[in-house]
């Protein structure tokens, strides 16, 4: 089929939404390390948490099939917004003058105007099937919140969501839309639970973080049969839904009659990342594609991969989770209240960790301030407004197009543009007025948060 040479977008039919999500643990050269009970000191069984998640959700956290086939009716929601566009960033490569050419997969376009939907339509659905009423999460900025309303919505679910303080006060238009769609949503640390009374009583003025978000909405899951959690990243299953991103890009760019060099996605708990990455990595494993430098870019604020040591933790701060292995800056670790609160957890995917250990990504940390001006000269460029957590990823992409232009060689960059800016445009009314500053992570905080890490024999 035939593109003309100056197509902008590469559009796929909805009948080529995948039918499976991309399992990489199939093609891992070394398996991932266990998750621990924080107990027994030992691997976990499926039993250990059966009352936190539904059975499917279980089964694909411990798949090793290459292939999970995506249910029909969560396939026919994604209709809604999927395939999503794959662009060419040809404004954007014309104003950096660069050889690169620079194609980005644009997730903004689901309702909630991000990548988090592709796993809270099938948590949802897999939870709805299996008799839950309730649903409980945290959420950080509310993208995560408002995706996991919006699926609770479709499947009659109630959603209970606990946001964190900080974000509760100064986002309230995520609030807004969370609560639209029919969700309860409470600023945490609340009075509600043990976790958040206990935070309370140390820290009266605590701002919240998601570590404590999730111990809240662990307690309350744990406590009732009909009530289970869900979570919008780290876990092996929503990095396995997000591969939809990588698996149409593919095809996008197989209509380009291109292939990346690099792909670059920012990395909070790590699930957009993983979705755009992941396709490609696995074809590379097993030796159908060139090799592919993989980009993974997180805020200097928060520098999981490139300050963390990789460890077993746990992945709230009042200890209710099970120990996974992961590059951490400590369970009680607190980042700055920068304004990519996506990006703003204390851990990193334990998938995404152990293909790090693995040499197989390049980690990156870049400064609120730089990600700022990388995220405006795209707006001017390409029109849309990317949220702050995109921001990493546009700065990486327009490093690494202007590092081909110093060198003279053409590279074809790809990146993940996770969701849109609309409901952050505090931030950037915050930055033009030169308000924001480059807040560096605290390396005595990390420091003492490391110290408390726990004993695994
Ligand atoms: C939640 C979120 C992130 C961070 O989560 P990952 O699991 O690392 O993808 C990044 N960008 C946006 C827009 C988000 O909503």
């Amino acid at each position: 089929m035939g593109q003309p040479t100056d197509t902008v977008k590469y559009i796929l039919p909805e009948d080529k939404i995948p039918a499976a999500w991309y399992n990489i643990q199939a093609d891992l050269p070394a398996p991932v390390p266990p998750v621990l009970h924080p107990g027994t000191g030992q691997p976990i069984t499926p039993a250990d948490l059966a009352p936190l998640f539904p059975a499917a959700i279980i089964e694909q956290e411990v798949s090793q099939e290459r292939w999970i086939e995506i249910p029909s009716p969560v396939r026919s929601i994604y209709r809604q917004w999927r395939p999503a566009p794959l662009y060419r960033a040809r404004r954007l490569e014309k104003a950096l003058d660069t050889p690169a050419k620079i194609y980005y997969k644009y997730e903004g376009v689901s309702p909630a105007g991000s990548h988090k939907p592709n796993t809270a339509v099938p948590q949802a659905y897999y939870s709805a099937i299996e008799g839950v009423k309730r649903l409980t999460t945290e959420t950080g900025a509310g993208q995560w919140g408002s995706s996991l309303a919006f699926a609770g919505a479709l499947f009659n679910l109630e959603i209970h969501v606990y946001m964190v303080k900080v974000s509760y006060q100064q986002k309230p238009y995520r609030r807004a839309l969370m609560e639209a769609y029919g969700a309860r949503v409470v600023a945490s640390p609340s009075g509600e639970t043990n976790a958040g009374r206990e935070i309370l009583k140390q820290h009266p003025d605590s701002t919240g973080s998601l570590g404590i978000a999730i111990s809240e909405a662990v307690e309350i899951a744990a406590q009732d049969d009909s009530t289970k959690y869900a979570l919008g990243s780290v876990l092996n299953h929503v990095l396995l839904h997000q591969t939809v991103i990588g698996l149409e890009s593919l095809a996008q760019l197989e209509l380009a009659g291109d292939y990346p060099d690099i792909i670059i996605g920012c990395t909070g708990g790590g699930s957009n990342f993983a979705g755009i990455a992941f396709p490609f990595m696995g074809a590379q494993l097993r030796g159908e594609t060139p090799p592919v430098r993989f980009v993974a870019v997180e805020p200097a604020a928060c520098p999981t991969l490139t300050k963390g040591k990789y460890a077993y933790d746990y992945g709230d701060t009042a200890h209710l989770t099970p120990l996974v292995k992961m590059h951490t800056l400590g369970s009680s670790f607190v980042p700055q209240g920068i304004h990519a609160g996506g990006l703003r957890y204390h851990g990193m995917a334990p998938l995404l960790s152990h293909i790090v250990e693995l040499g197989l990504i390049e980690p990156r940390a870049h400064t609120q301030l730089d990600c700022f001006a990388a995220g405006v000269a795209f707006a001017r460029t390409e029109g849309i407004m990317p949220a702050p957590e995109a921001n990493h990823a546009v700065k990486a992409a327009i490093d690494e197009a202007l590092r081909c232009k110093e060198e003279g060689t053409s590279k074809t960059v790809l990146f993940n543009l996770c969701g849109h800016g609309h409901f952050d445009m505090q931030a950037y009314i915050d930055y033009q007025a030169g308000k924001l500053r480059d807040t560096e992570y605290s390396a005595e905080e990390v420091a003492m948060a490391l110290a408390g890490l726990p004993a695994v024999g």
